[in-house]
């Protein structure tokens, strides 16, 4: 395998991913960010473009891809229900097409190379907390398949190419991640919470607010993806990254409320189809594989988050 400081993050330009490309610039690396702007913006990595070891290069995944680099992680494809379902065939082809290139790439260039996978390949669990080794239940051909399908077949394509190509695999499942730099109108749940409470609009629970969501913060996140990376070779995962901490969506309304001092009601729409009920990690793996665990709480998180949203709303 390839030993080398130079990374490429297809998605780089979103949420997770600026903040994974700051994290490996710091850490000293050669980063090329590849992304085309579907969900993210070039002004989440705007302050990053006068380093000279950092490139933006507009392209998508579905596309084949000829640079050289010594580490890729795998990021593109949109994270958001109203995102991943505006377009959902090109979600599925993102995480599969993504997947087959990016792979192709990494075969050529003996490479390692890291999935971003998510909670939703375990689908609406009969499992709880879930852990690596549940099979999931999820809809094939439900409104969510598009991105769940097509993220299960992406982990499906890491492990043929590892017992195939002995290609150096790595799988992360991440579950619910927020913080600073997350689209105003991206669609999440504290996104959306957030928006709504600072602009004093009415703050919309999908469903009873019963189902429960644990909630990561970014930095933490990228730590752990940063370790799984490191990891030796014949770590390959997958393995959940998450907060185990889990709330309901009535608890998290009540939460934003108050940190905002927001006057904002909150009311009720119907429930979207296939809507996980509950979903928690389960991360002994990660605590002894990779000597990681959470450390910002909820609480803080928040601050910080509605901290950005009051500044990104006020400017
Ligand atoms: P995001 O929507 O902010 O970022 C996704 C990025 O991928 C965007 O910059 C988008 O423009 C880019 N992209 C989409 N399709 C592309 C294509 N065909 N070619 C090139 N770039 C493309 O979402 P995020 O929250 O930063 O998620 C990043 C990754 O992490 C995704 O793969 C997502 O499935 C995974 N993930 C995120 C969460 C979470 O809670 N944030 C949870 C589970 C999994
Ligand atoms: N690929 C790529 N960049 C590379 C090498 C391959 O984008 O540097 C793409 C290529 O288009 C191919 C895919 O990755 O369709 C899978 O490559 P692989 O070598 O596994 O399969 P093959 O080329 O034999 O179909
Ligand atoms: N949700 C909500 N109001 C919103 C957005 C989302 O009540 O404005 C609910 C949604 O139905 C789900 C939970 O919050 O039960 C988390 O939604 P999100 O889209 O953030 O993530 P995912 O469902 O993919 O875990």
């Amino acid at each position: 395998m390839r030993e080398g400081n130079s990374v490429v993050v297809t998605g780089g330009a979103g949420f997770l991913g600026s903040h994974l490309c700051e994290r490996l610039l710091s850490d000293g690396r050669e980063v090329v960010c590849v992304d085309n702007f579907f969900t993210g913006m070039r002004r989440n990595v705007e302050h990053l473009l006068t380093n000279r070891r950092f490139e933006l290069y507009r392209h998508d995944v579905t596309f084949p891809l000829y640079l050289e680099t010594d580490q890729i992680f795998n990021l593109a494809c949109p994270a958001s229900p109203i995102h991943y379902q505006r377009d959902p065939v090109q979600t599925t082809k993102t995480s599969v097409h993504g997947a087959i290139n990016m792979l192709g790439l990494a075969k050529r260039l003996r490479a390692r190379i890291l999935q971003a996978s998510t909670s939703e390949v375990y689908g609406d669990p009969e499992v709880h907390p879930q852990t690596e080794d549940y099979w999931g239940r999820v809809n094939p051909i439900g409104i969510r398949s598009c991105y769940d399908e097509g993220k299960r077949c992406a982990e499906t394509l890491f492990f043929d190419y590892y017992r195939q190509h002995r290609l150096e695999i790595k799988v992360v499942r991440i579950f619910n991640t927020y913080g600073p730099r997350m689209h105003p109108s991206d669609g999440r749940v504290v996104s959306n919470f957030i928006v709504e409470a600072l602009r004093g609009e009415d703050i919309t629970i999908y469903g009873d607010g019963q189902q429960t969501r644990s909630f990561c913060y970014v930095d933490d996140l990228i730590d752990g993806l940063v370790r799984m990376m490191g990891t030796p070779a014949d770590f390959i995962g997958p393995v959940n990254l998450g907060n185990p901490t889990e709330f309901s969506m009535l608890e998290l309304a009540e939460r934003v409320l108050r940190l905002t001092a927001s006057k904002s009601k909150v009311v009720f729409a119907p429930l979207p189809g296939d809507d996980p009920r509950r979903r928690q990690p389960e991360i002994s793996l990660a605590r002894d594989q990779l000597k990681w665990e959470p450390r910002v709480g909820l609480e803080d998180g928040l601050k910080e988050t509605v901290a950005y949203f009051h500044r990104l709303l006020n400017t």
